[in-house]
């Protein structure tokens, strides 16, 4: 029998898991010609989410988890996920159930076709502000002329992976991860299912916009270094721009003589050329940050607790 895993990461979800719990203890019931497993990942929740998640490991061995030693972010938390999955294929849903479950049986019947990442794309992305939605389709259209593979706009980590797949993303151990990016990068055979994302069931979406920011920025970064290109464009640009005018002002000096005009002219040119160079910097700046980060070899997460399958507690 064919193992298939649910990967759920889970940050500060106590008032979800309730309904999450039965909504995957539905499905595993429900299609039982396969192996379940349900892997939770407590992504160093300050809530009851770990106590949670124990007691219904106590319940129902189909369960189990992975316990973070503090907060690494949900991309984090994903990896770890993906090093502990034992099935043979996994599907990635958030905890706060805005990922329709019932189309999970559609995943597996595609899988079963021999397809290796069957993503969900959303038509709709439930209540978000408009501000959100507008910024959020900028950003896919800027990422996607930025890339040299297809990156596939409103596709979030609910996804169904092979075991081919999880191999090849536990090798890819970037610190600095966007693992929405990483799923098109390995490339194989992807079935694409479309979907409504619905609303957050409870709480609040734990990312804000600095962290979202954050992301996007990490999501160019990691994949292109177009924006180096561009500061080395727009230097090329402006100092071609600054020699002429140099060149300008040097006959003109010669032939009319020095009087003293176009302060206001200066003043603009030194704030201009500052602000582009300040800009360059910043975006050498970002890139060397992760030159940095990626340098030190750290690992991306740190285990506390693991507890799978029938057996007891397996590492502390
Ligand atoms: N999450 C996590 N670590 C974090 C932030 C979020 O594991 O630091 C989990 C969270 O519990 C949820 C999923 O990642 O299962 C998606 O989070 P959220 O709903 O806040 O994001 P959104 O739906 O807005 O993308
Ligand atoms: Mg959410």
């Amino acid at each position: 029998m064919r193992k298939v895993s649910i990967l759920i990461p889970c940050y500060n979800e106590e008032e979800n898991i309730p309904s999450l719990y039965e909504a995957i203890r539905q499905l595993m019931d429900n299609n039982s010609q396969y192996d379940w497993e349900a892997l939770l990942v407590n992504d160093g929740s300050k809530d009851r989410t770990l106590e949670m998640i124990k007691e219904l490991r106590r319940q129902d061995k189909r369960i189990s988890y992975v316990n973070l030693s503090r907060n690494f972010g949900k991309e984090a938390a994903m990896l770890a996920g993906f090093d502990y999955v034992t099935g043979d294929c996994l599907v990635n849903v958030d905890a706060d159930l805005q990922d329709p479950l019932e189309i999970i049986p559609e995943m597996l019947k595609y899988w079963e076709e021999g397809y290796d990442d069957i993503y969900a794309r959303r038509l709709s992305r439930g209540k978000e502000s408009f501000l959100r939605k507008h910024l959020t389709k900028l950003y896919y259209s800027l990422i996607q002329k930025m890339t040299s593979f297809d990156m596939l706009p409103n596709v979030g980590d609910f996804r169904l992976l092979d075991r081919k797949c999880i191999e090849e993303l536990k090798r890819l151990r970037e610190s600095e991860r966007y693992t929405k990016g990483l799923y098109c990068w390995i490339g194989f055979k992807k079935k694409e299912i479309l979907f409504d994302r619905g609303s957050r069931q409870h709480g609040k979406s734990n990312w804000g916009f600095r962290k979202l920011f954050g992301l996007a920025v990490n999501g160019i970064t990691s994949f292109s270094t177009i924006p180096l290109r561009i500061s080395t464009f727009m230097g090329t640009i402006i100092s071609i721009y600054a020699f002429c005018h140099l060149a300008y002002f040097l006959i003109k000096t010669l032939i009319y003589g020095d009087d003293v005009q176009g302060f206001p002219t200066l003043v603009i040119l030194i704030l201009f050329l500052g602000g582009v160079q300040l800009l360059s910097i910043g975006i050498i700046g970002e890139y060397v940050g992760r030159i940095y980060n990626e340098t030190k070899h750290r690992p991306v997460y740190i285990v506390r607790e693991y507890e799978a399958g029938e057996d007891e507690k397996k590492s502390n």
